[in-house]
């Protein structure tokens, strides 16, 4: 299984602009098999969970209270290839560095509020998937 999945979030500005839908079918056309999926809201230590690899970080308070701003989509995505893959399809983390026609180019509001969650490596994609859902919830 290792190598061939990534784990995404769909971040709270993208689920109040309504853009979940149109980032779900870039993902799909880009050649992303769903895994897993659910749609909830992540409490401020969730959220600070999550993320504690930022957490000396001068943005991590603010990206933690952002993150439980609102609903999310957590997703388990597979492809060959997948980190990489999907790391190019959404692009750099600040939407104005971002290539044209990448996700975050095309939706994110911010630095912050940069539309989606992308891993960063293999052992992520795993620890972060599991993070969200258990064995039986991935297919
Ligand atoms: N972030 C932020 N300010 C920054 C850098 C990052 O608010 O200067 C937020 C942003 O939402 C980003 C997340 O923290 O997606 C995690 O940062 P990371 O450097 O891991 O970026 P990513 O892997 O998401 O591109
Ligand atoms: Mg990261």
């Amino acid at each position: 299984m290792t190598g061939n999945i990534t784990f995404t979030m769909i971040k709270p500005d993208a689920i109040e602009a309504n853009n979940a839908g149109p980032i779900l079918a870039m993902i799909n056309k880009a050649g992303f098999r769903i895994v897993a999926m659910k749609y909830m809201k992540l409490s401020k230590d969730q959220a600070g969970e999550f993320y504690a690899v930022h957490k000396e970080r001068p943005f991590y308070g603010e990206l933690t209270e952002y993150m439980s701003s609102g609903p999310i989509i957590a997703a388990v995505l597979e492809k060959e290839n997948a980190v990489a893959d999907y790391r190019k399809l959404i692009g750099a983390t600040d939407p104005s560095k971002a290539e044209e026609g990448t996700i975050r180019r095309l939706f994110a509001k911010s630095i912050a509020a940069n539309a989606v969650h992308g891993s960063d490596s293999d052992e992520n994609a795993e620890i972060e998937s599991s993070f969200f859902f258990s064995r039986l919830e991935r297919f």
